[in-house]
């Protein structure tokens, strides 16, 4: 069965059309909305025959009448803009289902459009709805089921869903893989496939490591850790109903759909030494706090993440000593405000400009030597704090900016290139 996105930029586009809307100008939120509707048409054009064709666009007429009366409710309180904005960006997965179920059916594929919204159930958070299991699971099943039994293929779109009076919410940007990944765990899936526009997910960016290779393979853990660095990984909340039953996720690319991509499940490859992965991420402004006041003190690091907690800033690597605190922060907006703060509490230094790395591999839990090898590799560069995470299959480390893509490039030759990865983890083996 086949869950789909809107088309590319059709949901900014109703965005944007809800925010013009909101704003009261009707007339101008319709019109941007011509463009995106036309390519609709313009597609099922190119892609279906005379029948099908007529009935695709009956769909987009109806679509556009729809769009037009919810448009004009926008003039209502605006408590009201967030439901009725979660109904219009509804559309953009709607038509995407109806022209693939189209689609299919003109290749003689027996098929069925289904609405998501009957499938997913959620609680009433218009934009970031969280899914209610139970009655998911059994909706999805109620809905579903009778047509797989009967060898039609159900095409959905992702991302919306409803309550369980029926009213239509999304599930958060980005959230068709999440869809995916509940309609899998309700079917008890084999195997659920993200098909995206990369082969999988590679040993190093490839604009920095030409030589990155994809991974075959790599467990839940791994994908988690990766997912912060915006390697082409799910988001670990998105896997999440996969991850519990034990489901591999399938990270597939349409533009090589003979490549096998990248699985992602319970058990990763295993072998002495293990890395997967050379991950990256500049742009990053590292604070140094020291207080004798924390030594045997308890509370300390309390006071010190609420300053952080007030300003709404997330930090990502952590390390402390008895008299000291070290940690990143990626969005440095506040951060003359933050550190005026921290003032109150202790010592505070600045390092801007420095960029995380970080070295993920199940492996790592088992390995002796394997940070003196990584250190060993950038040597002559200053490494400004250093951490292993508790799922100890990340070990990750912070260093100027301006020496990243050299330490990358480096780490990447000595832990890949030098080490062919052994013939039975090829087959999918651990040692
Ligand atoms: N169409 C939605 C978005 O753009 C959901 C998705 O693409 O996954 O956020
Ligand atoms: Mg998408």
């Amino acid at each position: 069965m086949i869950v789909v996105s809107a088309l590319a930029g059709m949901t900014d586009a109703l965005f944007a059309c809800a925010a013009a809307a909101a704003d009261g100008d009707v007339a101008r939120a319709r019109r941007s909305l011509d463009d995106q509707l036309d390519r609709h048409d313009g597609i099922a054009r190119s892609l279906l025959q005379r029948p099908g064709a007529a009935l695709f666009q009956d769909e987009l007429e109806r679509a556009r009448n729809a769009i037009a009366g919810l448009l004009e409710r926008f003039g209502s309180r605006s408590e009201e803009h967030p439901a009725l904005r979660d109904e219009l960006v509804s559309y953009g997965e709607r038509l995407s289902a109806a022209l693939l179920a189209a689609t299919l059916a003109a290749a003689d594929l027996p098929t069925r459009c289904v609405d998501a919204r009957r499938c997913i159930v959620t609680e009433a958070t218009h934009g970031a709805a969280t899914p209610l299991w139970p009655d998911t699971e059994h909706q999805t099943r109620a809905e579903l089921i009778p047509l797989l039994d009967a060898a039609r293929v159900p095409v959905l779109g992702g991302y919306i869903a409803a309550t369980r009076d029926g009213r239509t919410t999304t599930l958060g940007r980005g959230g068709s893989d999440y869809t995916a990944a509940l309609v899998g765990a309700a079917l008890g899936a084999r195997e659920i496939q993200i098909w995206t526009d990369v082969s999988g997910v590679l040993t190093a960016d490839p604009r920095v490591v030409p030589g990155a290779r994809r991974i075959p393979r790599l467990s839940y853990a791994e994908a988690a850790e990766l997912a912060y660095f915006g390697a082409k990984v799910l988001h670990p909340n998105t896997i999440q109903p996969a991850t519990d039953r034990h489901i591999p996720v399938r990270i597939c690319n349409s533009q090589a759909p003979e490549s096998p991509g990248t699985i992602v499940a319970t058990e990763a490859d295993v072998w002495p030494g293990t890395v997967k992965a050379i991950a990256h991420k500049t742009g990053i402004t590292v604070l140094h706090i020291a207080s004798s006041r924390m030594l045997g003190a308890y509370g300390f690091l309390r006071a010190l993440f609420e300053v952080f907690d007030r300003h709404r800033a997330v930090v990502d690597v952590v390390t402390t000593s008895e008299v000291s605190v070290s940690l990143t922060l990626e969005d440095a907006r506040s951060l003359p405000a933050i550190v005026s703060e921290l003032r109150s509490l202790g010592e505070v230094s600045v390092e801007p400009h420095r960029a995380i790395v970080c070295v993920v591999g199940e492996g790592l839990r088992t390995t002796p030597g394997i940070a003196a090898r990584v250190f060993a590799t950038v040597r002559d560069i200053n490494v400004s704090l250093i951490s292993q995470g508790a799922s100890r299959v990340n070990l990750t480390f912070v260093i100027e900016e301006g020496r990243v893509r050299e330490a990358v490039q480096r780490l990447h030759a000595a832990l890949f290139e030098r080490e062919p990865v052994p013939a039975d983890v090829a087959t999918g083996g651990a040692a």
